[in-house]
């Protein structure tokens, strides 16, 4: 981490709400469930299904976790309600995997047959490699009792083909991330190319086995041989689509849709949004220096060198 983004970051806690609130408007929906109702129906009047976040995660206790669980089954039925093309995405740690799997795996369990009435589906995502073992164990598990439950996998750890392939037969939808998390070198790629090479060889071998694959990405340069890979094996447009988070680089969104590509957008709300910022931005600082350009200049725009 270079000076300035350790002052940078250092002052983040100083900063005053308002102008932090500013910093995450663009990427927050905001702080209640209808705030990003409101924006999912906007995104989807423009062709973009979309995928809802409750900010948080690593709550401490029990009664927490049945909490947040019941917050996403409340979320999933306002989407349903008000017919919006959306499902819920949830952290592991978010609800109890810290606490315990067996915790975890009831609660995604729950969340999962609420959507199956709701027809509806939940996303076990990823977080730091801490917790890719007993996430792949509660998604195993998920998937022996739901069909309409998915995972993510991060190109960045050096483990992820071997995750490939120990995933049971069966259907499968993955999300391939490239992974927000800083990764120690001895468990993870850090050039920036091995990651990208990483991530197409991962969704080729998952489409190989008749996996549905989400990109989420915003890297045009990857994407540029995602669309080659779909193309190349004339994947058809149910088994692709392109994920990407609100507020970044709309202008490349735009540009897949009009080709023709499915894409969803991810819509992050909830009352912890400071703190879930400020986590990002620790975990992550180079994100400190995107955030503070695209909000002074905008990310709309097309980069004039891609
Ligand atoms: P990068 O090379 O990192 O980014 C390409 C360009 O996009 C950058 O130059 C920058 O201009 C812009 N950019 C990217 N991210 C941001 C941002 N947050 N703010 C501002 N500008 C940005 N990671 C996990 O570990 N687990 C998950 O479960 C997970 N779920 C995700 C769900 C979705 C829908 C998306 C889009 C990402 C998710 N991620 C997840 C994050 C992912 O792992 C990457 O960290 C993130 O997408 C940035 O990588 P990139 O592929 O966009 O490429």
């Amino acid at each position: 981490m270079n000076v300035l983004d350790r002052a940078a970051l250092a002052s983040l806690p100083l900063l005053p709400r308002p102008l932090m609130r500013l910093l995450s408007k663009r990427y927050v929906a905001g702080e209640r469930l209808e705030d990003a109702l409101e924006r999912l129906a906007l995104l989807r009047a423009q062709g973009f299904p979309g995928i809802l976040d409750l900010l948080g995660e690593e709550i401490a206790s029990e009664a927490q976790a049945r909490a947040v669980a019941a917050s996403y089954g409340e979320a999933a039925q306002a989407l349903r309600r008000a017919r919006i093309d959306a499902y819920v995405s949830v952290k592991p740690t978010h609800i109890g995997l810290r606490i315990s799997e067996d915790l975890a795996f009831e609660l995604y369990a729950k969340l999962a047959r609420r959507c199956t009435e709701l027809d509806s589906f939940v996303r076990v995502e990823m977080e730091d490699h801490t917790t890719t073992d007993s996430t792949l164990r509660v998604f195993e598990r998920l998937r022996r009792v739901a069909d309409n439950v998915g995972i993510v996998l991060q190109s960045r750890l050096l483990r992820t083909p071997r995750d490939v392939e120990a995933l049971a037969v069966g259907p499968l939808s993955v999300r391939m991330v490239k992974g927000i998390y800083l990764e120690p070198p001895e468990i993870a790629h850090v050039e920036p190319e091995a990651i990208r090479r990483a991530f197409v060889e991962c969704a080729q071998r998952l489409f190989q086995r008749g996996a549905r694959v989400a990109f989420a990405t915003h890297d045009d340069l990857l994407a540029e041989r995602l669309v080659a890979l779909v193309r190349t094996g004339t994947i058809a447009l149910e088994r692709y689509e392109f994920q990407v988070l609100l507020g970044v680089r709309d202008w490349l969104w735009h540009t897949w849709r009009d080709a023709g590509h499915p894409v969803r957008v991810y819509v992050p709300y909830g009352p912890d949004w400071r703190a879930y910022c400020t986590r990002r931005l620790r975990k992550n600082p180079q994100l400190f220096r995107q955030v503070l350009r695209d909000v002074l200049l905008g990310s709309r725009r097309r980069p004039r060198t891609t």
